[in-house]
């Protein structure tokens, strides 16, 4: 039996490179597209330049391979559907709907029965109407956010008038604010049938950005309990194949789920080193159903994100710690904010690691 596949990822960023570089050493072969012929995955996998909703590019990658995933979630679900009968798509479409669009994806979460911030469907300013400033409330866009792009907070009438004109453009979501005292994600993967579930992860962000993870979270066991149980149950419900990330806050001895991101995430790149199996790797023995292993943590750990601006800090920062891991993407413009690699380091005094 040959059990050696050709595994197509449909995205050439970092997150594409790092499932490559999981699936190259365990004998697989790897083809990505991307719009960039120099993008991340470029490094270590042969490209199909086009776009990523290009249907007659997905055709060919799909030919040409046995099984499709991707590395981010704002992939044309339909032109998957589309090329899903010339390769096997392990994860489905439903979570990648569902994870498209943020009125989606609280229903569903809603369904499993994880607890969110209250929210209500905004479809026009009218929805915004005689605007109760009581509660501090944040609108989001159903569509294309991420790293707080698409999002108002509502604090005043400048920001309301901001939001409703947001509102009169797309379908948003209008949620409360929460005042957390921690932002965490959990990484489960599954292979369809069983899941494997990383450790509870610390996210501290800048400007929206991920900036820091510690790993393991500083709560206690309880809540890490509660946030192991909610990823569980998402995961259980969608019979999860491949990695998913679930965002979420602490506030108080609550557990609120933020958003679910169908595949490995920032939060998540300390594994590659802090754990004896990476997000990575997990993401590709789940998307070709071989049995997962329970996830080891060896020490407490932290990440640090490097952006653009970090590039010459970061190398400093290394040749101080030359323990500490140093992943480059290859991306050729540092440009202010881009994500060009991350540092992994262990660390029992998380606080004492200086973010960038
Ligand atoms: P998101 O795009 O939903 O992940 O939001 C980006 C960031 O905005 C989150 O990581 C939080 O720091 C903040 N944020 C989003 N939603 C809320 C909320 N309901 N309450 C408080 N902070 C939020």
């Amino acid at each position: 039996m040959n059990s050696t596949k050709t595994i197509g990822i449909i995205g050439g960023g970092q997150l594409g490179q790092m499932m490559a570089i999981a699936a190259i050493y365990r004998g697989h072969k790897v083809i990505t597209l991307d719009p960039a012929a120099n993008c991340p995955a470029a490094r270590v996998s042969e490209v199909i330049v086009a776009p990523y909703d290009d249907v007659a590019a997905l055709r060919q990658l799909a030919e040409r391979c046995d099984v499709l995933t991707y590395e981010f979630e704002n992939v044309d679900a339909d032109s998957l559907d589309a090329v899903a009968d010339l390769a096997d798509l392990p994860q489905g479409t439903r979570l990648l709907r569902i994870s498209q669009n943020r009125v989606h994806e609280k229903e569903f979460l809603s369904s499993t029965g994880v607890d969110l911030a209250p929210y209500r469907v905004i479809r026009s300013s009218s929805d915004l109407g005689n605007y109760d400033f009581s509660v501090k409330r944040v609108l989001k866009t159903a569509t294309g956010g991420y790293d707080g792009h698409g999002q108002v907070v509502i604090r005043d009438e400048e920001s309301l008038a901001t939001a409703r004109d947001l509102a009169d453009k797309t379908l948003c979501v209008l949620e409360d604010f929460v005042p957390f005292t921690m932002e965490i994600s959990v990484i489960v993967s599954g292979n369809g049938t069983d899941l494997t579930l990383f450790p509870v992860q610390e996210n501290i962000h800048r400007n929206n950005i991920l900036s820091k993870t510690i790993v393991p979270a500083r709560i206690s066991q309880d809540l890490a309990d509660k946030a192991l149980q909610m990823a569980r149950k998402i995961a259980t419900e969608v019979q999860l194949s491949g990695t998913l990330c679930i965002e979420m806050f602490v506030a108080g001895s609550q557990i609120l789920v933020n958003e679910i991101a169908p595949r490995p995430h920032n939060s998540g790149h300390y594994s590659i080193e802090a754990c004896d199996f990476s997000q990575f790797d997990t993401h590709i023995l789940g998307i070709l159903g071989q049995p997962l292993p329970d996830i080891k943590l060896h020490a407490p750990a932290v990440m640090l994100n490097v952006l653009g601006q970090h590039m010459e800090a970061a190398q400093a920062f290394i040749q101080a710690k030359p323990s500490a891991h140093l992943h480059l993407y290859g991306k050729e413009e540092a440009k202010h904010n881009r994500k060009m690699g991350h540092v992994t380091l262990f660390s029992e005094e998380p606080d004492q690691v200086e973010e960038f």
